[in-house]
């Protein structure tokens, strides 16, 4: 998917920056320390949650139908998306009808992960785990941790993969966080929230107030950065072109 010259490629290529100039790809991450995985939920043409380790300088993602889940047991589909750039990571807010994974967009989850993929004894760097299609890592979020393996079950144009939680310490049958945790971590807000509260804001600026110099507009978001509604995704994978019955999506 990501091409080795330019990895954001993809992303460059499906977003309109005439339109949205901000973000652009390629703005490199200030700080040190552990990389960083993001959870978004996001409620496009079907719900789902899009799972996101930084790694080479991207966020490597995967679009997971019923969310991460704490129990071993469970299975989830994850299919890889596009690379999407580190500014991506704290994203909140409503992708505009008629944009690309079009519908609003919550942080799930997000915190810090270690990678623990290894081959022969040997660390493998994430990136490279990507292409050999097994990842190991374990997860230090809000809602999540501990040990996830991702492992590529169905190569070519269809390639999905599998996100389950390992058996350690942090696995727990009965959490269910996506149902029990639906809020934000970084604004508090349930992804109904943020979609009305844009609904709202959109009312508002049709009456000619919106832009007041309050700051408490619906689009100042709580506790993180403001909701932005006028970014749309990119490397969106349930776009109607690519929904796939087969799949239960
Ligand atoms: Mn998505």
């Amino acid at each position: 998917m990501a091409n080795k010259q330019d990895p954001l490629g993809a992303y460059r290529g499906k977003r309109d920056l005439t339109r949205t100039p901000k973000p652009s790809a390629g703005r490199k991450r200030r700080g040190r320390g552990r990389p960083r995985f993001v959870v978004h939920q996001h409620d496009a043409t079907t719900l789902h949650y899009d799972f996101r380790l930084e790694a080479a300088g991207v966020l490597k993602s995967w679009a997971v139908p019923k969310g991460p889940s704490t129990n071993p047991r469970d299975k989830r589909l994850a299919m890889p998306t596009e690379d999407h750039p580190l500014d991506y990571f704290d994203f909140e807010g409503v992708i505009p009808e008629g944009q690309y994974g079009a519908g609003p967009v919550i942080v799930w989850d997000a915190g810090t992960y270690r990678n623990r993929t290894e081959q022969s004894g040997k660390p493998v760097p994430v990136e490279r785990a990507v292409e050999a299609g097994h990842v190991a890592v374990w997860l230090e979020g809000r809602k999540l941790s501990g040990g996830y393996a991702l492992t590529r079950i169905g190569k070519g144009k269809r390639e999905r993969w599998l996100l389950v939680k390992m058996d350690d310490e942090e696995a727990d049958a009965r959490r269910k966080p996506v149902k029990s945790q639906p809020e934000s971590v970084i604004s508090g807000r349930t992804v109904e929230e943020v979609a009305a509260e844009a609904e709202a804001g959109e009312g508002r600026r049709d009456e000619g107030s919106a832009g007041g110099a309050s700051g408490a507009g619906p689009r100042a978001g709580r506790g993180g950065r403001a909701a932005v509604v006028d970014r749309p995704d990119a490397g969106h994978p349930l776009r109607p072109a690519v929904l796939r019955p087969g799949l239960g999506l």
